[in-house]
This record gives structure tokens, sequence and C-alpha cells, in this order.
């Protein structure tokens, strides 16, 4: 790989960053399947490698790509968003603190909720749209980590990085930022001083719901993140090399996706905007959204795909309107070229914050106007 950093991040995505295979000339890397590596006679390894859960031939590329296109020194691929999830807050000791969204990725707080309660560790829930809440949620001196997600699953407020890196390091906390939604085509929060950017890589990165991955990216090397890597290499939750290679190919068409994507959800989200038959479309690109002036500083490229409707209506009316749909696939997930709707509470359980009336959608990159149409009859065929 050249160092072609001063080249934009469209280019690097699709050349996954000048990637020539120094020993065939292969444009796209060769997979290494072997989970051990040998010695020679002096019993000195013959690579870097020596046991494929510690390293892996199969990341690097990924991993290289990963952490420049979302200007890091280093970054880190686990088995799933959620493996990358639990390795960050093994990091935090008990009697410690750490602050997160009252509405985030359910999956995540319900981790939060666990290792609070079984190792002592303070946990503060903050309305997402409020930094004051953030303000008077952090403990300076105890709180570790101060997690956040933007925009925010799924009411898409969107939080300003750089106010919620300053409040963290006021209080002696990092930030890490939750961006499987945004992707680094249009907010690289890094730059805006997160400390640690996350990607569910499943979702955007992939694209094309057929790998379960996750992304770290760290702004610095510090005593945390080599605790993150040893926490990958000790609980295990690595990717396997054919997902690490899926994941890389999968990397090459996002920000084509992810702009196909958001022009779809803008279109679709303007033109059910002020319709009747609903009680809201929550969008950080539309006007409306409480987060639109700090999306339109902080989404550089596009709003992305994700969206919700709040319907007219109460829960089985949603399920309803979701179950009318012909196109829309009724699945979890997001980030795909295939567009999703679902049932956001039905799916996160007794805990969720999220409002019953709520169908959220996932945009993919199909004909738009076939997606308005078929929101179109299946809201008609309700009332
Ligand atoms: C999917 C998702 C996760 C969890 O990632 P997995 O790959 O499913 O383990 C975390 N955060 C957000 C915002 C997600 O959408």
């Amino acid at each position: 790989m050249t160092d072609n950093s001063e080249t934009s991040i469209e280019t690097r995505l699709a050349q996954a960053c000048h990637y020539i295979d120094e020993v065939t000339g292969g444009i796209s890397p060769p997979l290494q399947m072997s989970t051990t590596y040998s010695r020679d006679a002096d019993y000195e390894y013959i690579s870097d490698y020596s046991y494929s859960r510690s390293n892996n031939p199969s990341w690097q590329v990924l991993e290289k790509v990963c952490a420049d296109i979302d200007g890091g020194v280093e970054a880190k691929c686990f088995a799933s968003g959620m493996a990358a999830v639990c390795a960050v807050f093994e990091t935090v000791n008990s009697g410690e603190h750490v602050v997160a969204p009252r509405i985030m990725y359910h999956g995540s707080q319900d981790w939060l909720r666990r290792i609070s309660e079984r190792r002592s560790i303070g946990l503060s829930l903050f309305e997402a749209s409020d930094l004051d809440a953030l303000r008077e949620a952090v403990q300076p001196g105890k709180t570790s980590i101060v997690w956040i997600e933007t925009p925010v699953n799924p009411t898409w407020d969107v939080i300003d990085i750089s106010a919620a890196a300053d409040i963290a390091h006021q209080a002696g906390a990092i930030l890490v930022v939750d961006a499987t939604v945004s992707s680094p085509v249009t907010t690289r929060a890094l730059d805006y001083g997160a400390d640690i950017v996350f990607h569910s890589a499943t979702k955007y990165l992939n694209g094309h719901s057929d790998v379960v991955g996750g992304i770290l990216v760290s702004a610095r090397q510090d005593e945390r993140w080599e605790d993150i890597k040893w926490v990958r290499t000790l609980t295990g939750g690595v990717l396997g090399p054919f997902e690490a290679w899926l994941l890389l190919r999968g990397m090459r068409t996002l920000s084509l996706r992810f702009e196909k994507a958001s022009q779809n959800a803008l279109r679709l989200a303007r033109h059910f905007e002020d319709d009747p038959r609903l009680e809201r479309v929550l969008y950080p690109g539309l006007e409306s959204h409480p987060g639109h002036e700090i999306a339109r500083r902080q989404m550089t490229n596009g709003y992305g795909g994700m969206l919700s409707l709040l319907v007219r209506g109460d829960a089985a009316t949603a399920r309803q309107i979701a179950g009318n749909t012909r196109l829309f696939v009724r699945a979890t997930s997001l980030g795909g070229v295939e567009s999703l709707i679902e049932h956001r509470a039905s799916i996160e359980g007794p805990h969720s914050a999220v409002p019953p009336n709520l169908l959220r959608i996932s945009m993919g990159i199909e004909n738009c106007e076939e997606l308005i149409e078929d929101i179109e009859q299946s809201l008609d065929r309700v009332n």
C-alpha cells in the first residue's frame, strides 16, 4: 500500500488505499485461513504471525483502510459490533462511571446495565438531544467513558461531537462515538475530538447484509487502546478471515451506497413530511428535525439512510403498516443495499424507550419512486 492519504475518501475506499499484493500484484488481498504459523529450525517465527486469534494476515488491509478513512492511528476488527462494544467497556474498572444516551442501540445499553449491576460500575443515562443533561451526568474524576451515538437510533437526534468531547475531557473521561449510522463518509468522529470511534461493520461498512463484524478506530496509541487489543485477543471475539475479506470488498462501494441511500432517505422523508396519515417523520436531513442544525455542520456528505415514521395510532397500527409493504423487507438491521422496515419497540423488549407508534426505515439503493409508492399503498390500506 502506498500513502495516498491526500486523496479523497471515495478514491481510498474504491482502491482499498491503493492496495496491491506485493507477491502477486493482485489487487484483492489473499485469504489466509491458517490458524497457526510455523517457526524455523532456530525456533524463530518465519513471519509476524504466530496464532490467528492474536494476529491474522487477513485483517491487515481491512484494519489499515478502516484506520485511514476514519483518520485514526490504528483500527481493530472484531467478530461483531457487540464484541467491539464489550471490549471497550471491559476496560472500565469497578467503582468507575459510564455515561450513555437514554435512547441508544439497545444491545449496547443492555450490556451497560449488566456490567453496572454486576461490577459496581456507575451508569448515568442522559437525554441525547440535551447537552446540559450530559454536563450534569458526568462525574469529574469518576467518569471513565462517555459513550454517544449519533445520529441516535431510532429518533436520529444528532449529538454535537465536539461539545460532547469537551464535556468528557473536562471530566477526565474519554469520548467513544458509535458512528454506525453516520459512517466515515459523512462524519469522521475523531476529527471532532472523539478518542475512539466504533462501527457495527454489519451495517453500512459491509452493506450487503451478509457479514457480522465490528470495528474500533483509535485516535492514539495509549494504555486503554493496548488494553482493548489485549481484551480482543483474550476474549477471542475475532473476525474470521473470510468475513474480513468480504467486509473489505463491501467497503469499496461504501461511498456510492451511502450517497444513494442518503438521497433516497431525504426524498422519502420530504415526500411524507406533511402527510396527514403520519404524526411525524424523523430524519436529520429535514429542516423540521431538532438536530438539523448540528447535522448540517457535522454530517458533511449526506444525512444517511435511516429515518423513522411516527404513525397515527398504536403499536398494532404501526405493525399493520409494516405488514402491508410489498418492497420494503420486514427485518431488523440497517445499512444494506435493500430497504428494511421494522417496528422497533417489538424487537427491543421491555426496557425499550422507543414510542410504540414508531416504524424504523433503513433506506437501500433501490428506485426511490417505487419505495415511496410502497409506503403510500401501505398507509392507504390502514385507514
Ligand atoms: C447493529 C448495531 C450495533 C451492534 O452491532 P452488531 O454488529 O449487531 O453486533 C451497535 N450499534 C448500532 C448503532 C447498531 O446499529
